[in-house]
């Protein structure tokens, strides 16, 4: 319908936007006719919860508040402002509401406003509803990623917006499906990792789980892909750096998962990106909102900024030469929402009257909103029943799902025959470091959660000792990373000397209440991948002290510490295991579960090695590094288990094909060692001879497959056209005639996988450009 033709206010008509019956579409015209452009444009407009205002009101020091304009505060209006405002219809949206009775509170207000449109509720729902407090906290995403099972991804979503529209929010800022490409970007664990296929994988995933179809009834919420795009591999490796990417590359690793969460997930929300991208910043980058997302996807939902990124094309980017102009650019360049801050309606106003943006893109972006609201049922029910909270929130299936996740996310990296323990011969075991007992395990976009909702690694090892009959011996070594002292490192490494084994717990913090400390997590990027402060310290005088050494990483992003590799008899890539990750980390040394976890990335041996991503172009190290290795500490796909499994040589049912057939592969796994175990068995493909240069493989498919020991099963992928395209020098989409290898195995190394050949019989043009 033409917006513009039907903003005179009317008010004689039945109201059909108050009628439950009426289709959506006749609601949101009916409404718009009825709305100012104060109103219309309010419903753009996205502020912080008032009680996070008053966090930074009560807490933050006015240089503080002054100098950071991540905290949630607005120079001039106080908290007690933006009810007010609630009360006149004048915000749309809110931010980090975190719990119901905030929400109804706000929603209550909102419902006395003049048309009484309720508020849209967003929230960073990364893993789990985890900034409200007594929230499930799932694994992180990179956990997620690390089990290659997406229907876990999808499990843990559906639960997330159940447990999101109890506490009164109605749209998560997941998935991040940036594909992550620098081990110093802080946010690496907020991702699924390097792998176009595997992002792409778990993005719809998540999107299918919290949307579940078009998010029509009152336990879905709608997802937002962010952000768009290529903030995983800034020019320098911090966050919102410009990035410099080709267009080739654009096109065959970061615009594929967006336009996969379009066609596959019909993703509502996209968030655009903090950086500039080839010298244009996103947030007013029309091509990729308007002619790549909506015009050639087909994206139907609304974009929405990311934290104050639209006045920085003034302040930051200086694309704008005031934040008057910043605004009307980002809106008519195609943004929908600004979050967050209050000076947005009156300046939009302004401009839609002087004509710099037309009235006709606000009822579009308006209209979006109100769809939106009027899908989620918010017209007919903007409360939450603070009563029913406890049944739906952490409940039983929900904290099972979490540690399910966290049981297959864990990577064994290395095991000198030491893991699972035995501990008739380990009767003492000594646990220290930073992130052995604390709440790190958690992850980013997490609140502190009641202790008694969390398993810490030192929990989780006590509550199985009496069982495997070993003594626990625990020393603080202090609590923050960076931060363990020359005495503690002392005094850890003389209780360790008196014990059969040490369990070394390291990383990194990126929990958002450390915020003055952190060290990963957004905004919080490093200049070297190695362990902060002493902890590499602490690892080397337990081992001098001959007492074995198991060290337990919890981390956010890649930590390449090749000492600890090269010397220690055990070492366990955690990432963010969340609420039960320490009682997952001891029953997997204890050997209650068999370690299943892949690496969705390549953790590099050195900061200076760069990008060790697996899909490298042939020539990338056709020179290599003096004294340092061309290959990664770890290799994507890469993953211990306490079986072996064989995967045999890779069969194919044709050994030539055209663009029309599929090409079925077959491999049997068996389990050729003596306990159960999952696999996940990858397969990757490689153009052998092409007009362009392509990766030296790619993960096309894989399959995660349980097996108990001695037992096998046959596991098959069927190959199309679309697993072996690319874009040719015109940037059309074809496949070329030739040789492509398939290799099968069990991680991207060379060594791990059997390779077999088969011919494309002929050039055919898939897409025109
Ligand atoms: C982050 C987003 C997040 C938003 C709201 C931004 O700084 O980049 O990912 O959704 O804040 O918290």
């Amino acid at each position: 319908f033409i917006f513009s033709s039907c903003t005179k206010i009317n008010t004689e008509q039945a109201e059909v936007y108050k009628d439950p019956t009426a289709s959506i579409d006749a609601r949101v015209q009916d409404l718009l006719s009825r709305m100012t452009l104060e109103e219309k444009i309010a419903q753009m407009n996205q502020l912080v919860s008032p009680s996070h205002m008053r966090i930074a009101e009560d807490e933050l020091t006015v240089e503080e508040l002054h100098s950071n304009d991540q905290l949630g505060f607005y120079p001039g209006i106080h908290s007690s402002d933006v009810l007010k405002m609630t009360e006149k219809g004048l915000i749309g949206s809110f931010l980090h509401v975190l719990t119901a009775s905030e929400a109804n509170e706000l929603q209550t207000l909102a419902k006395k406003s003049r048309l009484g449109i309720p508020l849209l509720i967003g929230i960073d729902a990364i893993h789990g509803n985890g900034l409200t407090v007594g929230a499930t906290i799932y694994p992180t995403s990179i956990s997620i990623a690390s089990t290659f099972q997406e229907s876990l991804a999808e499990k843990m979503s559906i639960e997330t917006a159940h447990e999101m529209r109890a506490t009164g929010s109605h749209w998560a800022f997941t998935p991040n499906i940036d594909v992550a490409r620098d081990a110093r970007w802080g946010r690496v664990g907020e991702t699924f990792g390097e792998d176009p296929y595997l992002v792409g994988n778990m993005g719809v995933a998540m999107i299918k789980g919290l949307q579940q179809g078009d998010f029509t009834g009152r336990d879905k919420v709608i997802a937002c892909a962010k952000h768009l795009v290529g903030g995983g591999e800034p020019i320098n490796g911090t966050n919102a750096a410009p990035t410099e990417l080709s267009y080739r590359t654009l096109k065959e690793v970061h615009f594929p998962p967006y336009e996969r969460a379009i066609k596959e997930a019909n993703v509502f929300s996209i968030m655009m990106a903090h950086n500039e991208i080839n010298g244009i910043p996103c947030h007013s980058n029309s091509f990729l909102m308007q002619d790549l997302m909506r015009e050639e996807y087909g994206f139907d939902g609304f974009y929405v900024s990311d934290w104050r990124d639209i006045e920085r094309l003034h302040s930051l980017h200086h694309v704008a030469e005031n934040e008057d102009d910043a605004f009307a650019l980002s809106i008519s360049s195609g943004m929908d929402m600004h979050m967050h801050g209050p000076a947005f309606v009156p300046s939009m106003v302004e401009s839609v009257k002087e004509g710099k943006v037309s009235e006709a893109r606000i009822n579009e972006a308006c209209a979006k909103i109100l769809e939106v609201k009027f899908r989620l049922g918010l017209f007919e029910q903007p409360f939450v029943d603070e009563s029913k909270i406890d049944e739906q929130v952490f409940t039983k299936a929900h904290q099972a799902t979490a540690l399910e996740i966290a049981r297959k996310s864990v990577i064994l990296l290395k095991n000198d025959n030491i893991l699972p323990l035995n501990t008739n011969k380990y009767k003492n075991i000594f646990i220290t470091g930073p992130n052995a007992d604390n709440q790190t395990i958690l992850g980013d976009w997490a609140s502190p959660q009641p202790e008694e909702h969390v398993v810490t690694v030192k929990q989780g090892l006590e509550k199985l000792s009496s069982k495997y009959g070993f003594n626990l011996d625990y020393f603080d070594c202090g609590q923050m990373v960076y931060k363990v002292s020359e005495s503690a490192v002392n005094k850890a490494a003389q209780r360790a000397k008196k014990a059969d084994l040490a369990v070394v717990v390291v990383g990194e913090n990126s929990m958002r209440h450390h915020w003055r400390e952190k060290t990963c997590g957004e905004n919080t990027d490093r200049a070297h991948i190695n362990l902060v402060g002493r902890q590499l310290e602490l690892v080397q005088k337990i081992q001098k002290t001959g007492t074995p050494v198991v060290v337990i990483y919890v981390n956010g992003r890649p930590i390449g510490e090749p000492w600890i590799e090269e010397n220690v008899a055990a070492t366990i890539e955690a990432w963010e295991p969340g609420s039960f990750g320490g009682q997952a980390l001891a029953e997997i040394l204890l050997g209650e579960v068999n370690p299943s976890g892949k690496l969705p990335i390549s953790i590099p041996r050195t900061v200076g090695q760069g990008k060790v991503y697996y899909s490298q172009k042939p020539s990338y190290f056709y020179q290599s590094f003096r004294f340092t290795p061309n290959t990664p500490l770890y290799a994507f796909g890469y993953g211990l288990s306490y079986t072996n499994f064989e995967i045999s040589q890779p069969k194919l049912d044709k050994e030539e094909i055209t663009a029309a057939d599929q090409l079925k592969v077959t491999v049997s796994v068996k389990n050729t060692g003596p306990v159960a175990g999952d696999e996940v068995v990858q397969l990757y493909i490689r153009d052998d001879y092409s007009s362009v240069t392509r990766p030296i493989k790619e993960l096309k498919h894989y399959q995660r497959v349980s097996l108990k020991a001695g037992e096998t099963k046959e596991v098959s992928f069927l190959i199309s056209k679309d697993d072996l395209a690319f874009y040719d020098q015109k940037m059309n989409w074809i496949v070329e005639q030739g040789t492509f290898t398939v290799m099968v195995g069990n991680s991207s190394l060379d060594k791990d996988l059997k390779t077999v050949q088969f011919n494309l019989k002929e050039t055919t043009t898939l897409n025109v450009n």
